[in-house]
């Protein structure tokens, strides 16, 4: 027999992770492992808003996947799945078919869309790598094209729809390039409006309240106008309609960013597996269920709390799935069926607010602002980038400059 084949689709935190823990657990003629991924770079989702912005360049975020891992022990393979059948282990890129033994599905997230209309058409997003560029790209080029004055100069208005960590990620690290952006291209800033639209009547809903509160004061001190409990419902080329209490109103857009929530990646609807718009839930083992050889992680998986709540999908919880996972392949390469089953340790929640503030909770629900919460965001970036690719990584890609 033969050495049975590990396949890995996705190469983001779930499955970066895993291939990394693998290549360290198993020896050479243990298994046969392929990795597959789109591009031929792991980007570090967490960090997109900052690439968005502009904060942040964008090669640093991409971390070439050759140089994290042992070809000796994986094969990476750069192509686009199409389509997984657990039911004939089989799985379609673009450029060629594979089969498998043992399926790690890792295939991330998109941007939840609630079908709003013009929503895909005319919105820009931060949800990959080059959606952020495009972004980032789109943002400038209002700015670069705007004139001051005029019989019908209007203000350069950005529009964020949706008030949850990525849209408040993302308007603290804009507020902090917004006088950047407004020299480099001779704007001046009173003419720049920043909206944020979020249906629900706080941002960062669900997330510590006192936290929220202190996230908008910062944002509206740095000119960020905030439309709470108040919907996007269309979006068009220049203007989105939105709808608070019944009553409508149109916003006009000099750009349009949507934050307002992920989904699993849509190829896991047609797979064969049970699961819901794409998440499926998994066993305590992360297998999925009535498969013994597919385990799903990451945002597309989906987990539930000991109080039967669902967990939001975090990098925090993809980087431990992936780990578990990788121990359980190890013992079913070994022969042993007793797998681990898998439990969040919650290591607490920070939010940046661009580069001069930060907010958090942490250890036992203590709360965190400020330089404290800076450090400890650094921290977790820094810890990430170790994790997957050791001291060289770190030193390589860490982020060390404090409070700039
Ligand atoms: P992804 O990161 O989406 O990776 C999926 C991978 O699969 C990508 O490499 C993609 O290119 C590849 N892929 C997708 N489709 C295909 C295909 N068809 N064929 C081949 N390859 C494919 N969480 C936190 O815990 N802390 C944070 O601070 C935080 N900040 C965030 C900031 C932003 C701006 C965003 C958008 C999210 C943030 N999150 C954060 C959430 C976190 O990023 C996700 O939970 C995490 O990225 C999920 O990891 P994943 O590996 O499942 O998916
Ligand atoms: P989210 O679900 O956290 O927030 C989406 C927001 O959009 C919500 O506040 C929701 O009320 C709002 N919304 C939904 N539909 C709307 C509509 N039609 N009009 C206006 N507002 C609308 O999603 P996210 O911010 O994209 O984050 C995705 C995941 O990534 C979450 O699990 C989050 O916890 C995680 N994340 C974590 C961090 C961090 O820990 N620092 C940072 C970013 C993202």
């Amino acid at each position: 027999m033969g050495k049975p084949r590990i396949v890995i689709l996705g190469a983001g935190y779930a499955g970066i992770m895993t291939a990394v823990t693998l290549q360290k657990k198993l020896r050479l003629d243990d298994a046969e492992i392929q990795l597959i991924n789109k591009h031929a770079y792991h980007y570090q989702t967490t960090w997109l808003h900052e690439n968005a912005a502009g904060t942040l360049a964008d090669e640093r975020t991409k971390i070439a996947i050759d140089q994290l891992i042992d070809p000796r022990k994986i094969e990476f393979i750069q192509d686009t799945v199409t389509h997984i059948d657990v039911d004939e282990k089989k799985i379609n890129l673009v450029q060629s078919e594979l089969d498998y033994d043992y399926l790690v599905v890792a295939l991330g997230f998109e941007m939840e869309t609630f079908q709003i209309p013009g929503l895909k058409e005319y919105s820009l997003s931060m949800g990959t790598s080059n959606q952020a560029k495009i972004l980032r790209e789109q943002v400038e080029s209002q700015f670069a094209t705007y004139t001051n004055t005029g019989a019908n100069t209007h203000p350069l208005t950005i529009v964020v729809g949706g008030g949850g960590f990525t849209g408040v990620e993302y308007l603290g690290e804009l507020t902090d390039q917004l006088s950047n952006l407004c020299k480099a291209h001779n704007v001046k800033q009173e003419n720049v409006k920043i909206i944020t639209v979020e249906a629900a009547p706080t941002v960062m809903p669900g997330f510590d309240s006192e936290l929220g509160e202190y996230a908008m004061q910062y944002l509206e001190e740095r000119g960020v106008e905030f439309r709470l409990g108040t919907k996007v419902k269309i979006v068009k080329r220049d203007y989105i309609v939105v709808e608070k209490a019944g009553a409508v109103e149109e916003i006009p857009t000099s750009a349009f960013i949507w934050s307002a929530g992920v989904r699993a990646n849509k190829i896991m609807e047609k797979s064969g597996i049970s699961n819901n718009k794409g998440s499926v839930k998994v066993n305590a083992d992360l297998r999925a269920p009535g498969y013994h050889n597919v385990f799903v992680i990451g945002d597309c998986a989906l987990i539930y709390s000991e109080d039967g709540e669902t967990y939001p999908p975090t990098a925090q919880m993809t980087m431990q799935e992936a780990k578990v996972c990788a121990s359980n392949l190890v013992k079913l390469m070994k022969g042993d069926v007793n797998l681990d089953a898998f439990y969040f340790k919650d290591r607490g929640t920070i939010a940046s607010l661009g580069r001069k503030d930060a907010i958090g909770n942490i250890f036992n629900n203590r709360k965190t602002f400020g330089k404290e919460a800076i450090v400890l965001k650094q921290i977790i970036d820094n810890r990430v980038l170790y994790q997957i690719g050791g001291w060289p990584l770190l030193f390589k890609k860490g982020k060390f400059k404090l409070f700039h």
